[in-house]
């Protein structure tokens, strides 16, 4: 209320005064500012950011398209050769045993959108309940190291730092956003790589993740190339390709396209 006031009783012509501490009192200068000259002194023209179109159920104008459903293109296998996932239904499927895949190109620092799900059938071939680790497994690995669980963690209990969304071994995400099983699911996820000088860290990775819209990973520290034994350790590396892990489960993937940051 008593800004309100003030502002009114400034209005139209509110002014500024600025001594000058120079010379005597009788030549001190004064300067009169309006509203709108004191609050252009604080606004930022440079740079403009550039114009990204994002249609709604879309991919953004600038982002590089990895899988539109179609082809496998974009991903080979990380044991030589063609990517030998199974393709249909606009989705990729893990084939067990042939392997992880990754992308062709090389990324640093990006945003990821990828889209996943995983089987209905919750029980091995042996009729039996899939359970923790061994119930749909697989990952995102960004600069083929640093993997993002994808796991069905839907009343599903495992170690909370290997559950979906978990940065492996690592971080705990901050809530279960799991769906059901036989449901598509979404990670976006911002990846900062980490920056290394010579041989030697100069800056650890970071990741922020949301997991079907809410936020699970908040800009947490990676702490070194995910490890199944033994504590994550940095190795220098440059910028390396987007990985997809073959854990033997056939969950499936789509629509995943990525903008280089
Ligand atoms: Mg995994």
């Amino acid at each position: 209320m008593k800004k309100t006031l003030l502002t009114k009783a400034l209005a139209p012509t509110a002014v500024a005064f600025v001594a000058c501490a120079f010379g005597s009192p009788a030549m001190a200068a004064e300067t009169k500012k309006e509203l709108w000259q004191l609050a252009q002194e604080t606004e930022v023209w440079e740079p403009v950011p550039p114009v990204v179109s994002a249609p709604e159920k879309g991919v953004p104008s600038d982002a590089v398209v990895l899988f539109n459903g179609k082809d496998l293109n974009q991903w080979e296998s990380v044991n030589g050769g063609a990517a030998a996932w199974t393709l249909g239904k606009g989705a990729m499927t893990v084939a067990a045993g042939k392997g992880d895949i990754r992308t062709k190109e090389s990324f640093c620092d990006v945003q990821l959108h990828i889209e996943w799900k995983t089987p209905n059938d919750i029980k091995g071939a042996d009729g039996k309940l899939l359970e923790g680790q061994g119930r749909s497994n697989s990952g995102v690995f960004f600069q083929e190291r640093y993997e993002i669980q994808v796991l069905d963690s839907h009343n599903n209990k495992t170690y909370p730092n290997g559950q979906a969304a978990s940065v492996y071994k690592q971080t705990i995400p901050l809530a279960n956003a799991t769906r059901a099983p036989g449901e598509w699911q979404t990670y976006d996820i911002i990846f900062t790589s980490p920056k290394f000088d010579g041989d030697k860290l100069a800056k650890p990775g970071y990741v922020t993740v949301l997991h079907n819209g809410v936020l699970v990973q908040n800009h947490v520290e990676i702490q070194g190339a995910t490890e199944w034994i033994g504590k994550p350790s940095y190795k220098a590396h440059g910028c390396a390709p987007i990985r997809l892990q073959d854990h033997g489960n056939p969950v499936s993937f789509r629509n995943i396209w990525l903008r280089k940051l």
